[in-house]
């Protein structure tokens, strides 16, 4: 007689496959992928770059059912293609720990399906956290995902818990959101809880706070997005903003959709990064007039061109902020000329080259070096 066998948490794993494959975790999202040398290809384990190196990451939902019903989402309540796979706390804790001893993973970032609404879903994700953290002891990275419509309570425990934690508005307004998902609510559900974080934050609690968008489905505009992401740097303290271009997803209703370029998602995370490490506005950005940002040029580049040609930068001079303008030169290349200035003069390219200024190319055209335009000499080969 045959007995039927439960799955095991790591043979659920597999059945579930890549659940956050839109959903990126680290420093370099586009180059996330599924970590081929996981035991069995585990499809959940995807290598995601950290401040600390690249790192092994389980990233996965506690289900794939859902109730809710977003346009894009391949879990969406009613989609027949969805394998639906549910893990309880334990077993989702016991997988993981499994996996850590093992030394198969650094780090875990756990999302879910809703079911029986945001609040009984967040509670399951806190729950497999505790026996994570309490049971197996385990002290390393976790990222939560904080579900909308969660309890202040919650996302305190949560901020207590983890390293990161994701509150994803997916659409830059509430019409935006509503044509993405059409029961989520922008302020009450997600809006609230980023401030809710941001004061935990400032009352002494580590964690930093993320989000992400879902990109060019509903007609968002760059200026949107990046309008938002400003506010949420500056106020909100926010982390980072994750910009997700839209693949249509088949047996859906968005399955006939364009998908969006993916250059446009790294024009955003270019501009992106403008507004939280270099202190641009997004009013400097150079957005044209239908709130797009030009596709075929970098858009430091194209604020230089407009700026900086006729007007270029004296680097013995500059300050920081302006040095940091210079196409080719970030905040790191803007210490150390300033350091080096402090040394002695910096009047021709190859003193740039010298102190380790990479790209000196890039930034010939819009500096001066003691008063001269630099010659840019060609490489001889
Ligand atoms: S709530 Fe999350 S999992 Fe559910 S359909 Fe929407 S995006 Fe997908």
């Amino acid at each position: 007689m045959h007995k039927l066998s439960t799955p095991t948490g790591l043979e659920k794993l597999q059945l579930a496959g890549d659940t956050t494959a839109f959903e990126p975790a680290g420093d370099q999202p586009q180059r996330e992928r599924p970590h081929h040398r996981a035991p069995h290809d585990l499809p959940c384990v995807s290598t995601v770059s950290t401040p600390t190196g690249p790192k092994a990451m389980m990233k996965t939902m506690m289900t794939t059912a859902c109730e809710r019903n977003c346009y894009y989402c391949p879990f969406r309540a009613g989609r027949g293609k969805t394998q639906r796979v549910t893990f309880s706390p334990h077993e989702m804790a016991a997988s993981f720990d499994k996996l850590q001893q093992a030394r198969t993973v650094e780090g875990i970032f756990l999302s879910s399906g809703i079911i029986k609404g945001g609040v009984t879903t967040q509670d399951k994700i806190l729950d497999t956290v505790e026996i994570i953290r309490r049971k197996y002891q385990y002290t390393g990275y976790i990222h939560l995902k904080i579900m909308p419509g969660a309890e202040y309570d919650q996302l305190y425990r949560a901020m207590q818990l983890a390293d990161r934690v994701s509150i994803n508005l997916e659409g830059p307004t509430q019409d935006r959101l509503t044509a993405l998902a059409p029961k989520k609510r922008f302020d009450e559900e997600l809006l609230t809880r980023l401030a809710w974080a941001q004061q935990m934050r400032r009352s002494g609690l580590r964690a930093s706070i993320v989000t992400q968008f879902v990109v060019g489905a509903v007609g968002d505009t760059d200026l949107e997005l990046l309008t938002l992401s400003e506010r949420l740097y500056r106020q909100l303290g926010l982390a980072r903003a994750y910009y997700s271009a839209f693949n249509p997803i088949s047996d859906t209703p968005f399955e006939n959709l364009s998908p969006t370029l993916p250059l446009r998602e790294f024009r955003l995370y270019q501009s992106s990064f403008l507004l939280r490490d270099y202190g641009w506005s997004a009013e400097e950005l150079p957005f044209g007039e239908d709130g797009s940002l030009p596709l075929n040029i970098d858009p430091k580049r194209a604020w230089a061109d407009a700026n900086l040609l006729d007007k270029p930068v004296e680097v013995m001079q500059a300050s920081r902020a302006d040095l940091m303008r210079i196409p080719g030169i970030g905040p790191k290349g803007a210490d150390t000329i300033l350091k080096a200035r402090r040394r002695g003069r910096l009047n021709d390219l190859s003193h740039l080259r010298a102190i380790g200024i990479r790209s000196v190319e890039q930034s010939a055209p819009y500096i001066l070096l003691d008063g001269r335009r630099p010659a840019l000499q060609l490489p001889l080969f």
